[in-house]
């Protein structure tokens, strides 16, 4: 039989999930006055009922959400006329945290120029045009939300309208609001209803790196509510060359 040196060259993909949803008990922080969460047995297999079942009490904002435009515009959509492919699908996360408090606005927030050529520069490093996202996540924090924090900076509202003029779909937050919480008028809220641009907010961010990947992020089916809950997936693909094995060396054969 004739030796042979065989050399296996294969690559797979590897898919990692991310989960970006913040976990919530009661001391998960509510925006301030707001109902925060509280949950209760109402039947109990312990008390000799046939099932534990639980009554939730909270606020639609709660964790990780999404806004709908019935939060801040009368007459806007409820949440469950939001668009599922708004919330689904290619996605580019931004940490921004450099950015934030470099501009002139009281809150400091990151401002539209360094955010976009941010964004710009992490699609040329792959290859692409900062004009295909259609769905960006914003890092602000070093650390996931705790405690009511109110120096929330809150989002550009020009980079908004920015983003959603170029047929952005989607930005998400890991922060409470889009706006400041001292803010009255709401402007980033609006620029993104305006431009059509759904709302996620209250994301835990830190533990995935920038870059892309694919967002799940949809809300639970609330008929007319103003908010609801998401459980919130970014799904990153790697493709790992496997080790090549050993080759096989032939064997001496002894004469
Ligand atoms: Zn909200």
């Amino acid at each position: 039989m004739t030796d042979a040196r065989v050399a296996l060259n294969r690559a797979q993909v590897q898919t990692t999930l991310h989960d970006l949803t913040t976990p919530v008990d009661a001391l998960t922080p509510p925006w301030p006055g707001d109902q925060p969460f509280r949950r209760a047995s109402r039947w109990s297999i312990e008390a000799g009922d046939a099932v534990n079942v639980d009554t939730v009490t909270t606020t639609t904002h709660i964790g990780t959400h999404i806004d709908a435009p019935s939060h801040v515009r009368s007459g806007g959509h409820s949440i469950d006329r939001t668009p599922l492919d708004a919330c689904i699908g290619d996605c580019l996360i931004v940490d921004v945290r450099p950015l934030v408090g470099v501009s002139t606005s009281p809150h400091g927030f990151a401002p539209l120029t360094l955010v976009r050529s941010r964004i710009a520069a992490l699609a040329r490093g792959v290859g692409r045009e900062a004009s295909s996202i259609k769905r960006v996540l914003l890092r602000h924090r070093d650390a996931p939300v705790s405690t009511w924090d109110g120096q929330t900076p809150g989002l550009d509202p020009a980079f908004v309208q920015w983003f959603g003029d170029h047929g952005g779909r989607l930005i998400g937050i890991d922060l409470l609001s889009f706006d400041p919480e001292t803010s009255k008028m709401l402007p980033a809220h609006s620029a993104a209803i305006d431009a059509g641009v759904v709302m996620l907010e209250g994301l835990d961010l830190t533990r995935v790196p920038e870059g892309f990947g694919d967002l799940i992020a949809l809300p639970a089916l609330w008929i007319g509510a103003d908010a609801a809950p998401v459980r919130a997936v970014f799904r990153r693909e790697a493709v790992c060359s496997i080790p090549t094995p050993n080759p096989i060396i032939p064997t001496r054969r002894n004469p």
